[in-house]
């Protein structure tokens, strides 16, 4: 039969890449699960993907309720589960003050990490019934999360410290937005603080799930795509510049197409079945499994990560 893959955010950038590779095999029905149902259905048939090779629900990470609604939706419409792929993402990379999600969290954390972690956890259900030979669960990372790399090392470096402004519920107002718990809100490190939970929990799936359910738990860096919309909020000479810069100066730019590809293999490629897995792709386009930084790999900031996520999405 074929599979049926859920990718958040499938409505532009890497997720309309990913969801228009996967539909055009012909093996993979998609659900693009997004904020804004017609801005999806413009981009699913601007892309020119099949009637009836996707279907789009509606999903707002910035909501947990809705999480909670989507899950239900999923399940009401009596499709299995054979992939997950939390893909949608939010960078503020000029914000000197928080935003927050209909639950009072800070913006990025909240959307990026808080909306997907519940995602994840319900859906777990979901991928355990299905009867898939490769059943697998994909959580976008970045380099950027990643001290150990030149990109990672451009400020404000990412870094959670000793979570205590998670654990207080980075509400701005009556405590920090940042994780860390520093006082000062700033965007850019606030979203590469939120890629670090998302190679974290990968890994926490991993070391409490995959030898129980077999499921592949997987993390991936798809290269520079310096032209998605990630970047639509940064100034405009930031984007005039990026897109060149990546292409001729640290030749990390890959198109949406390529990322769609890589994304698209790390769902079904029958030789990316490894679990824990950070995945990157070399200069000729192979993929390899990558190092994260210490930090990013920390297997007990990961259980702490876990512990306080899970409180403040109510599952504790
Ligand atoms: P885009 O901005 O093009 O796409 C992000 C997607 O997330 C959009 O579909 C957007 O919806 C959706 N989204 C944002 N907020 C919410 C929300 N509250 N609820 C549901 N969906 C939401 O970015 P990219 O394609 O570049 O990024 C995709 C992933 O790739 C991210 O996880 C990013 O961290 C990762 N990545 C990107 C890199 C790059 O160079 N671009 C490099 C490394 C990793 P809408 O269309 O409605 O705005």
């Amino acid at each position: 039969r074929q599979g049926v893959v859920v990718i958040t955010g499938a409505s532009s950038g890497l997720g309309l890449a990913a969801a228009k590779a996967l539909a055009e095999t012909g093996k993979w029905h998609v659900v693009m699960a997004c904020r804004d149902f017609l801005k999806a259905a413009k981009a699913a048939k601007g892309a020119g993907m099949a009637e009836g090779s996707y279907t789009i629900m509606h999903l707002d990470l910035a909501s947990l309720d809705s999480v909670r609604q989507f899950v239900d939706n999923f399940r009401r419409a009596g499709m299995p589960l054979d992939s997950l792929v939390c893909n949608a993402a939010i960078y503020r990379p000029t914000a000197r003050s928080p935003t927050f999600t209909a639950d009072g969290y800070e913006m990025s954390v909240g959307v990026n990490h808080l909306g997907h972690f519940l995602l994840a956890r319900l859906l777990l259900d979901d991928l355990q019934k299905s009867d898939y030979p490769s059943r697998r669960l994909i959580i976008l990372g970045s380099i950027t999360g990643n001290t150990n790399t030149l990109a990672g090392n451009i400020p404000p470096k990412a870094g959670l410290g000793d979570l205590r402004g998670l654990a207080g519920g980075l509400r701005g107002q009556n405590g920090s937005a940042m994780i860390d718990g520093s006082e000062s809100f700033d965007g850019a490190k606030a979203y590469k603080d939120s890629k670090i939970c998302n190679m974290l929990t990968m890994q926490e799936l991993h070391r409490r799930y995959h030898e129980e359910t077999g499921i592949t738990f997987a993390s991936l860096y798809p290269g520079c795509i310096a032209t998605t919309g990630l970047f639509r909020e940064h100034i405009p000479l930031f984007r005039l510049l990026f897109p060149p810069f990546q292409k001729f100066i640290t030749k990390g730019f890959v198109s949406e197409a390529e990322s769609g590809k890589r994304l698209a293999q790390v769902v079904s490629d029958p030789s990316l079945t490894k679990s824990g897995v950070y995945w990157s792709w070399n200069k000729d386009s192979a993929s390899f499994e990558n190092q994260l930084s210490q930090e990013a790999s920390d297997p007990e900031k990961a259980r702490k990560l876990w512990e306080i996520s899970e409180k403040l999405v109510g599952l504790a």
